[in-house]
């Protein structure tokens, strides 16, 4: 039985009233009606990391993660946040390799290797996003793109570090254009990249790696996406900011 995964990644949205609003509403709403066995991941941006932590700290059913963090430890770095530092405050996952970092930040696969290394040597749960753009799907070569992302990103690790990552599969042509993955298609790059992580590490842990699913995920499309047998939970974008859409996202499990 894999962990399955709800993650909200605020992006660069919400002021911290916005934020703390929106995170206690989630746990109201989540409180009696989710099943035990569906992890919830809040990803607000760095500052209100410690203030968010401090209402879901007793809720037990609401975790917490940065968005991104350094491939350094600490140093002249002006502007960075290390995972040290996440560590620090509470903070359980971070996202890594997010499409938006990767084109608007030049982020490649060998530097978020080493941030994946980082995340994991401070015990954070690196949430390592990959996907194809429009013109890779269109080509027919993604799932040779995909399972190269995770190869260059990830296969260095061992075993038991690989066991503790989760993989977000985010087709960047779905991301924040209301136009979603069909279930079919998540289900077939989600199998890809599970039989490719089971050729490298064995079956056992390929089948306990929880792949997430990211791209206009929305609660008119949720449950047939988590019905999909190698998806196993949601990265969700623009919905996280509305609590009745993101909640009703955790309940389509
Ligand atoms: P979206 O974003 O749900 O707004 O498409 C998903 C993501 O970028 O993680």
């Amino acid at each position: 039985m894999r962990q399955k995964i709800v993650a909200g990644n605020w992006k660069m949205n919400n002021t911290l009233d916005e934020g703390l609003k929106l995170t206690s509403e989630i746990i109201n709403m989540i409180s009696d009606e989710v099943r035990g066995d569906v992890t919830v991941v809040l990803a607000p941006s760095f500052v209100h990391l410690t203030r968010v932590k401090s209402l879901i700290k007793d809720t037990k059913k609401v975790h917490l993660a940065a968005q991104n963090c350094s491939e350094h430890t600490s140093g002249a770095y002006t502007g960075e946040v290390s995972a040290p530092m996440l560590a620090s405050v509470g903070v359980e996952y971070v996202i890594i390799g997010h499409s938006e970092r990767r084109e608007y930040f030049n982020e490649t696969n060998e530097q978020l290797a080493r941030k994946v290394d980082i995340a994991l040597a401070n015990d954070l749960i690196p949430i390592f996003c990959c996907g194809e753009a429009l013109e890779v799907r269109e080509n027919g070569l993604y799932h040779e793109f995909v399972c190269n992302q995770v190869k260059d990103s990830l296969f260095h690790l061992h075993d038991d570090q690989f066991s503790k990552v989760v993989i977000a599969y985010e087709p960047i042509w779905a991301i924040g254009t209301g136009k979603t993955a069909s279930s079919d298609q998540a289900q077939e790059m989600h199998a890809t990249l599970r039989e490719y992580i089971g050729e490298r590490y064995g079956t056992d842990i390929a089948e306990k790696t929880p792949i997430l699913y990211g791209g206009s995920c929305k609660p008119d499309n949720a449950k047939e996406l988590f019905a999909c047998k190698d998806v196993d939970g949601g990265l969700i974008g623009g919905a996280s900011l509305k609590s009745r859409d993101f909640t009703d996202i955790i309940k389509s499990f």
